[in-house]
């Protein structure tokens, strides 16, 4: 927070203020150098279909520890780069790591899904869909491998931005499936819903921390299911945690579930074991 006094151009920051802005500031700094290095991790966690009791895909996260300030975990780092714009070069990152991967398993004979999360300011570049066409080729990555995962913040900013609606429904013609990350915790507006693309819903995981205890949110995830099914796309739980939230679920009829009942986020290698 910049406070200004008194009306003049005198801006006065508390010591807070100072800590805030130069974490900010540092954060900024070595981000760049980490993402010149190629210093970012990805990390993926399954997600299981619960029809089959097969994995059928993963969620792509970044994973970052800087040698100076340490672990900074995703919910930190990513509204400072959305807001510094460096956002941008995190999702080329991720976007080639997650094709890279992708690829690399399709190769093995493995057909796994992998998801990346997006951010509303990365389809602000009118190049994003060239950009991820080129990154599909260059890898050798099937368009019907990647996973878009936006949330409701930006699918109500999309909304009203038709050249985005335009790149998804070009990528999606493409093959590429689009998301709805965390459903049911923003401003979920079927306006959005009907005018973009989406294929499948994730029930955010704050419902899923309830489900087992509350009838209410029970009869909730039972109608978002139903719902979903209705509109013919695919109904996600993540944050799944416990064995009787997995069976909840699979009795609602959910498609799938993601969580750490199933497994934490973990490494390519580790999910190959997992597969077998
Ligand atoms: P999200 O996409 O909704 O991801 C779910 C978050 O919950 C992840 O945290 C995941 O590690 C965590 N999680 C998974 N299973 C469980 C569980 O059973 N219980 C609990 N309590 N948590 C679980 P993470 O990796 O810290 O990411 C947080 C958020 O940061 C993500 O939410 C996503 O919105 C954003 N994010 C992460 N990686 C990226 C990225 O590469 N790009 C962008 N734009 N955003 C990212
Ligand atoms: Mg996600
Ligand atoms: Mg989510
Ligand atoms: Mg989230």
């Amino acid at each position: 927070k910049v406070r200004s006094e008194g009306g003049g151009n005198i801006i006065s920051l508390t010591k807070a203020d100072h800590k805030a802005l130069s974490t900010k500031a540092l954060i900024e700094k070595r981000l760049l150098i980490a993402l010149d290095e190629k210093n970012l991790k990805v990390l993926y966690q399954p997600q299981l279909n619960l029809a089959t009791g097969k994995i059928t895909g993963v969620e792509a996260f970044v994973r970052w520890e800087d040698e100076e300030i340490g672990i900074v975990t995703p919910d930190v780092l990513i509204p400072i780069a959305e807001e510094t714009g460096l956002i941008n070069d995190i999702g080329t990152f991720m976007l080639e790591q997650a094709c890279l991967q992708a690829a690399t398993w399709h190769k093995k004979g493995l057909n796994l899904k992998v998801s990346i999360n997006s951010s509303v300011r990365e389809f602000r570049d009118k190049n994003m869909v060239l950009q991820i066409r080129k990154v599909l080729e260059k890898t050798n990555c099937p368009a019907n491998l990647l996973q878009i995962e936006i949330t409701e913040k930006f699918a109500l900013e999309a909304e009203a931005e038709t050249s985005i609606i335009q790149q998804m429904k070009q990528l999606e013609a493409d093959g590429i499936v689009f998301v709805l990350d965390d459903f049911g915790t923003g401003y979920a507006s079927f306006r959005y819903m009907q005018l973009l693309p989406l294929a499948e819903i994730k029930i955010d995981q704050t419902f899923i921390s309830t489900l087992e205890y509350q009838k209410k949110v029970q009869k909730l995830i039972q109608g978002i299911i139903q719902f979903g099914k209705t509109i013919n796309m695919r109904v996600l739980a993540e944050g799944v945690e416990t064995a009787g939230q997995q069976e909840l679920l699979a009795g609602f009829g959910c498609d799938a579930v993601q969580g750490y009942h199933i497994s934490h986020p973990v490494t390519p290698r580790e999910i190959e074991k997992l597969l077998k």
